[in-house]
C-alpha cells in the first residue's frame, strides 16, 4: 500500500474538529489585537529564504525542501512565514498604506528534519508579524497574543522565557567576548558546536549536549552587555508582562538560529510535550525587511507550531471538541424513489439546514441506525399514507417526539421550512449534567457548555 510521505499527517475527520476549534480561537484573539489575515504562496524562491533566514542555519542548511523547476529557477517550500510576510510587504507596498501594518497567518510549513513526537516534515504554524514600529509595546504584544491563545485553549503548563539579544553593534562584541571566553576551552565542545565556534557563535547556546552546556553556564551574558536602548526596551517589556500577570524568566541562552533578530527574543514552552517542549518561538527582527530590499523599517513577530499546541492539549486532556451533529435525516420508505428524497435534501439545505439521508438503498432500520450515529436532531420520514397526502412525520430523536408536517402537494415539493426551523430553535428543558441547569434546544442532549467530547 503506498502511504502519506515520512513526516506528514493525514487530518481525518476525527481529528478536524480540534483543528477547527483551535482557528477559531486563533482568529478571536488575532481579530481582537486588529491584526489582519495574510496568506502567501507556498513556495517562494529561494533566495528569500536564504537571505531572509540565513546561510549558515539550520533551517537553510540542512532543512529546506528546494527545488528547480522546468525553467531552471531554485525553489522552496517555506520552511517559515516571516520572510515571505516581508516579501509580500515590500512587493505591495503595504507600509505607505499604513506606517504600522499587522499581520498574522494560519499555514503550512515544510523542513526536512529527522521526524519525532512533535516534529514533522510538513507541520502547521499561525503567528503574526507587526512591522513598522520600534515600540515594545509591540515585543509585549506579541507575548500576550501567543500566551493568550494558549491559555484560550485550556493550557496550563506553560513557562514564558525572554531574552534580549541587543542591537546588531552589542551582539558583535558580544560575539567577541565570548569567542574570547570559549577560545581556549573550543577543544572541550562538540563536533558541532566547534564548527558552530566559527560560523555562527551564538548559536552554540542550542546545543544539546550537557557538557557544553555546562561549559557555557559561566559564559558572560549578552543580557548583561546590553546598549542602553535595548536595555530599556527590555525593561518596558517587562513591566508590561508583570502588568499582564504573564510570568516570565529570563534565559540568556535563547538566542534563536535566525540571523535577522535583534532586541527582544522569546519562547514559550510546555512541559506537557515530551522532548520537543517550545510552543511558541518569537522575537524583533529590525534588519530584515532591509536585508530583503525594502527600506529599514523595524519588525516583530512569533510563529506558534499547531501540531505541538494540538499535543499539549491531548496530554493535559483539555482537547474537548463539540458534538458534531445534524439538523435533518431523510428516512426513504420503500414506495418513494430516491430523486424525490434527494430532491427534498437539497430543498432543506438550501434551507441552510444540515441534511443527510441514505445512499445504499438501506433498509428502515439501518437507516434509523445511521441518523442515530450521526446525532440527527430530527428523522423525516419520506413515505407512507401521510406522505401520499402531502405530509411527513418528523421525529424528533431525544424525547421521541413526532410532529405531522405539510412537505408537498401534487405540484412538488411545498415546504414551509418555518415551523421546523422553529420547532429546532425551541429550548427543551434543562442540561442535567450534573447540577446543570442551563436551556437545552430540540435535539441536543446537553447544553452547549456540556456537550462536548474528546475525539479519538
Ligand atoms: P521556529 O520557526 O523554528 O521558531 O518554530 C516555531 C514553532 O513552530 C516551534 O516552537 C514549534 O512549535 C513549531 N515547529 C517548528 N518546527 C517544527 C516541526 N518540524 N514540526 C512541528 N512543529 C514545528
Amino acid at each position: 500500500m503506498i502511504k502519506a510521505v515520512t513526516g506528514t499527517k493525514d487530518l481525518l475527520p476525527s481529528d478536524n474538529p480540534r483543528w477547527k476549534y483551535l482557528e477559531k480561537i486563533v482568529d478571536q484573539v488575532f481579530t481582537n489585537f486588529n491584526y489582519k489575515e495574510i496568506r502567501t504562496p507556498l513556495f517562494e524562491e529561494t533566495e528569500i529564504f536564504a537571505r531572509g533566514i540565513g546561510e549558515d542555519t539550520d533551517v537553510v542548511g540542512k532543512e529546506m525542501y528546494t527545488f528547480t523547476d522546468r525553467s531552471g529557477t531554485s525553489l522552496t517550500l517555506k520552511p517559515e512565514m516571516t520572510a515571505a510576510v516581508v516579501r509580500a510587504y515590500n512587493e505591495h507596498s503595504l507600509g505607505t498604506q499604513q506606517p504600522l501594518v499587522k499581520l498574522y497567518y494560519i499555514s503550512p510549513m515544510f523542513r526536512q528534519e529527522r521526524p519525532q513526537a512533535g516534529r514533522f516534515r510538513q507541520f502547521h504554524q499561525f503567528g503574526a508579524e507587526a512591522i513598522g514600529s520600534k515600540s515594545p509595546l509591540l515585543d509585549a504584544e506579541m507575548i500576550q497574543m501567543s500566551y493568550e491563545i494558549l491559555k484560550r485553549l485550556g493550557l496550563k503548563n506553560l513557562t514564558v522565557k525572554i531574552n534580549s539579544l541587543g542591537l546588531p553593534e552589542t551582539r558583535e562584541s558580544y560575539k567577541k567576548l565570548l569567542k574570547d571566553y570559549l577560545k581556549d576551552k573550543k577543544e572541550k565542545l562538540s563536533e558541532d558546536s566547534r564548527k558552530r565556534f566559527d560560523k555562527n557563535i551564538l548559536r552554540i547556546f542550542d546545543s544539546k549536549f550537557e557538557s557544553d552546556q555546562k561549559i557555557l553556564k559561566d559564559a558572560p551574558k549578552i543580557i548583561e552587555h546590553l546598549d542602553e536602548e535595548s536595555k530599556k526596551d527590555f525593561e518596558i517589556v517587562k513591566v508590561l508582562l508583570t502588568k499582564s500577570n504573564i510570568p516570565f524568566e529570563i534565559d540568556p541562552a535563547l538566542v534563536r538560529g535566525l540571523d535577522y533578530y535583534t532586541k527582544l527574543t522569546f519562547e514559550i514552552d510546555s512541559g506537557s510535550v515530551g522532548a520537543q517542549t517550545a510552543l511558541v518561538g518569537g522575537g524583533r527582527y529590525d534588519l530584515l525587511i532591509e536585508n530583503l530590499g525594502g527600506k529599514p523599517t523595524p519588525a516583530t513577530g512569533f510563529a506558534a507550531g499547531i501540531e505541538r499546541i494540538l499535543l499539549a492539549r491531548k496530554n493535559e486532556h483539555v482537547d474537548l471538541t463539540r458534538t458534531q451533529y445534524l439538523d435533518v435525516y431523510l428516512i426513504r420508505l420503500d414506495e418513494v424513489t430516491e430523486k424525490e428524497v434527494f430532491q427534498l435534501a437539497s430543498f432543506l439545505r438550501n434551507e441552510k439546514l444540515t441534511v443527510d439521508f441514505d445512499y445504499l438503498n438501506r433498509s428502515v432500520k439501518s437507516q434509523m441506525r445511521e441518523a442515530n450515529k450521526m446525532n440527527a436532531r430530527v428523522t423525516l420520514f419520506v413515505g407512507g399514507e401521510n406522505y401520499k397526502n402531502g405530509s411527513a412525520i418528523v421525529k424528533e430523536m431525544i424525547l421521541s417526539e413526532e410532529r405531522l408536517l405539510r412537505i408537498k402537494d401534487q405540484t412538488g415539493i411545498d415546504f414551509d421550512s418555518t415551523e421546523l426551523q422553529k420547532w429546532l430553535n425551541e429550548e427543551r428543558g434543562t442540561c442535567g449534567y450534573g447540577t446543570c441547569q442551563r436551556t437545552v434546544k430540540t435535539g441536543f442532549r446537553y447544553c452547549k457548555e456540556h456537550d462536548l467530547q474528546r475525539p479519538k
